[in-house]
């Protein structure tokens, strides 16, 4: 297996706070590990770090090739039903980031759009206003988003707390699927540990420190067999 990322005796502070202390691990190609820990243990504030968007207090993340990640933030489902953008539309925002000025959307980024729409199973969607969708349908379009540049991680925050049972499903087989068949690489930040031992291959569990990080039968052999959780 090739590896993707490294992660190596990580900090960050916010003020004198510091909320992430010596975080070390490394995620290899084709990976699909669960990200847990409590409220305030510091995922959101982890997967920041890892996108660039926050100074490191110490430590390195280290990239083999491009940092390229797909993202798809946390509680995204509040559309509000006048929002004008079609689906075509929202899914291109995932191409502009990677553009120079002026920022225009080419042939190829309309077959990239169509590709991954068809890939998720929304190409019929594609005219309608997100507002008019199903939660589950434009949860599947902000996934769109996040992967139509072709990632080479994706990383998805709580995909699901706003969907119900049956769609919360459909979405956890969706994504199992993207990382089995298309080989992508993810990881998925959630506080529902039951989802999580069921679909992700690796755990990492935080409370501002690395708690654990393994694979998810050596983390249920170690927190789940020897007398229920703890
Ligand atoms: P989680 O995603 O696991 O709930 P967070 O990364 O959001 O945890 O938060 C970790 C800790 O950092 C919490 O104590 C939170 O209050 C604090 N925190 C998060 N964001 C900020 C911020 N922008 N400024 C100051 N403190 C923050």
């Amino acid at each position: 297996m090739n590896n993707l990322m490294t992660v190596e005796h990580l900090s960050v502070k916010y003020g004198n706070n510091e909320v992430l202390s010596d975080i070390h691990f490394s995620v290899e190609e084709g990976d699909y590990i669960g990200l847990v820990g409590a409220n305030g243990s510091g995922k959101t504030t982890l997967i920041k770090a890892l996108l660039g968007l926050l100074p490191l207090n110490g430590g390195t993340v280290r990239f083999e090739g491009d940092r390229r990640i797909g993202y798809l933030p946390q509680a995204a489902i509040s559309a509000d039903a006048l929002f004008p953008a079609e689906v075509s539309e929202i899914v291109a925002t995932g191409l502009l980031g990677l553009k120079r000025f002026p920022r225009f959307i080419l042939k190829s980024d309309q077959i990239a759009i169509n590709d991954i729409l068809r890939r998720l199973d929304i190409f019929h969607l594609k005219q309608k206003r997100l507002g008019d969708l199903s939660g589950g349908q434009q949860q599947r379009v902000l996934l769109a988003r996040a992967m139509v540049a072709k990632p080479s991680l994706l990383i998805l925050d709580e995909p699901t707390s706003a969907l119900d049972p049956k769609v919360r499903e459909d979405f956890f087989e969706l994504i199992g699927d993207i990382n089995q068949k298309d080989r992508t690489t993810i990881i998925l930040v959630s506080h529902d540990m039951e989802s999580v031992l069921t679909h992700a291959t690796k755990v990492m569990m935080l409370d501002r420190r690395l708690l654990f990080f393994g694979s998810t039968e050596a983390f249920v052999e170690q927190h789940f067999e020897k007398g229920g959780f703890h």
